[in-house]
């Protein structure tokens, strides 16, 4: 029998309520489809409720240490300046709880159906609803549900351990954290710790922080965490156990630590557990996310999967693109794939990062001969503040069409300059473009555009 849009409940069920399914949902609603929408936990997903949001909140919190400090060299006299973590969490999260109004508003503006409770899939048309036990057909399935943190490796007392979720539950600021990880989680809360005024240990087993960034931005925020915080890298954590009312820490080079919490960010897994995808034949892959073509579709014809449960890109915007992009798609008669190639990002540690394009590494291995443009310096406000920091700024040019194939940032302001410097390289700017680009003086970002000697690198040299 042939299923017309008559034979089911909804033209679309949404599982999920974070970045991507709410898009999704709305931009479909808005073709005219029939959507349903179950969120498990809190309406605006991980980037509202835990991740993002309250995260950059939390950061600009961090930030204001280096502002009363830097005050001084202008002549400001700032009394000791204390932070009350109540009144920071309080205020956090009546934001959190507002935003969240506002997308559970604009879902339901939209004509969409919220159900607040856990959907699984039954067959390749129909979800439970797991609270009330209620079926629903469906003509497509959206899976956007998103990933939760994981503690690896499993250690002895790993359970005394917190993740990012745990962070947003904390009633009072660590006099002592050690924070295990190196990944865009650890360094941004490490930053936050620290800045709050918790004595912070960052501890990651590799050599370097933010594998898969540019190596020499790497070693910018190892120089400048090592002066902000305990940095140890190269080691691991061996066993974590209940000392003295506090968490002691054992590693593996026989030091131990003792502190008040431990945040364990290595890493996320996609939420694929007892959702029902081996029930219509949804085979995950070695990281458990759900493999899906361009379009996001799933090898099941009526189920699509967008977000983190698809380990794509795990960033909100992409997240929101692949849903915008899905409902086009399948609703608007308006088939759109998202070009995951170009993406801007930031990292919201202390000093900032921005990066678009490639790094030095992979720019040499995809581009062949390149030019490395760069510019390293105080800032002009550390010339009264003191501060000893540098800011890092790397442009990499294709040498056969001179087209900017990455820029890096270390410093501050940096994501909110990388968004602007991403329009460019989105639009295939060449180093010419840069160069005949007026500069705005006295800022920092003017060195993008004025830089007009390649670095002598061990590279160019061998070379040639
Ligand atoms: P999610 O936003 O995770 O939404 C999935 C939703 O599905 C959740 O609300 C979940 O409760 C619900 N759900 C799961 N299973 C079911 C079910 N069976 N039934 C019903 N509901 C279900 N990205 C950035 O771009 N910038 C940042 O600064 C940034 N900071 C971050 C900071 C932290 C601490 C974390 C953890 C993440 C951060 N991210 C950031 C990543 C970003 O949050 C994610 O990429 C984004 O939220 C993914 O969106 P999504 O729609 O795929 O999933
Ligand atoms: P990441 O994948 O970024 O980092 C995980 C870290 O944990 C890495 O340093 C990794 O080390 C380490 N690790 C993994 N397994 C182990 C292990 N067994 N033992 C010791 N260390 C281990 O994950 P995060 O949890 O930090 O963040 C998840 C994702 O969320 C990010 O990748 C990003 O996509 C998104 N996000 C984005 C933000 C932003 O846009 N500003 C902010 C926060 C999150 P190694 O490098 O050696 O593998």
């Amino acid at each position: 029998m042939s299923e017309t849009s008559e034979t089911f409940d909804v033209d679309l069920f949404v599982i999920g309520g974070g970045s991507g399914g709410v898009r999704a949902a709305r931009i479909a609603a808005g073709y005219g489809a029939r959507v349903t929408l179950a969120e498990e936990y809190r309406v605006g997903g991980t980037c509202v409720i835990r991740g993002c949001v309250p995260k950059k909140l939390m950061v600009y919190a961090g930030r204001f240490r280096d502002e009363f400090e830097d005050a001084a060299g202008f002549g400001w006299s700032v009394e000791t300046p204390r932070f009350d973590w109540s009144v920071l969490k309080r205020r956090r999260d009546a934001e959190i709880a507002r935003l969240e109004g506002v997308y559970d508003a604009n879902l339901t503006r939209a004509g969409v159906a919220v159900v607040p409770q856990r959907a699984v899939i039954e067959d390749p048309h129909t979800i439970r609803l797991v609270g009330t036990d209620e079926r629903v057909r469906a003509r497509v399935i959206l899976i956007a549900v998103g990933g939760h943190p994981v503690k690896e490796p499993v250690i002895p007392g790993a359970e005394l351990a917190i993740t990012s979720n745990g962070v947003f539950e904390l009633e009072s600021l660590p006099e002592r954290i050690l924070v295990v990880g190196g990944g865009y989680i650890a360094v941004e809360f490490a930053g936050v710790f620290a800045g709050l005024g918790s004595r912070t240990t960052l501890l990651h087993r590799g050599e370097r922080l933010l594998r898969g960034f540019d190596d020499e931005i790497r070693d910018a925020l190892g120089e400048a965490y090592a002066e902000r915080m305990d940095l140890r890298l190269g080691r691991t954590v061996q066993s974590l156990e209940r000392s003295e009312g506090a968490i002691r820490a054992v590693l593996d080079d026989g030091d131990s630590l003792l502190v008040d919490q431990v945040l364990v960010a290595t890493g996320r897994r996609p939420n694929v557990d007892g959702l029902g995808l081996e029930r219509v034949g949804i085979e995950t892959d070695g990281a458990g996310a759900i493999p899906v073509d361009a379009y996001s579709r799933t090898a099941v014809p009526s189920i699509y999967a967008v977000g983190d449960v698809t380990n794509r890109a795990n960033l909100t915007p992409i997240a929101i693109r692949e849903g915008h992009a899905f409902a086009d798609t399948v609703f608007g008669a308006r088939p759109a794939c998202v070009d995951h190639r170009l993406i801007p990002t930031a990292v919201f540690s202390t000093p900032e990062i921005g990066v678009v394009g490639h790094n030095e590494d992979v720019a040499r291995r995809l581009c062949g001969a390149i030019d490395v443009y760069k510019a390293s310096f105080r800032p002009m406000k550390a010339a009264l503040s003191g501060r000893d920091e540098r800011i890092l700024m790397k442009v990499l040019v294709e040498r056969a069409t001179d087209k900017v194939v990455g820029v890096h940032i270390f410093g501050h302001d940096a994501g909110e300059i990388i968004q602007a410097v991403g329009i460019a390289v989105t639009m295939g700017a060449t180093k010419a473009d840069f160069d005949r680009t007026i500069a705005v003086h006295p800022t920092a970002s003017e060195e993008l555009v004025t830089l007009r000697v390649p670095a002598v690198t061990k590279h160019s040299i061998a070379a040639g």
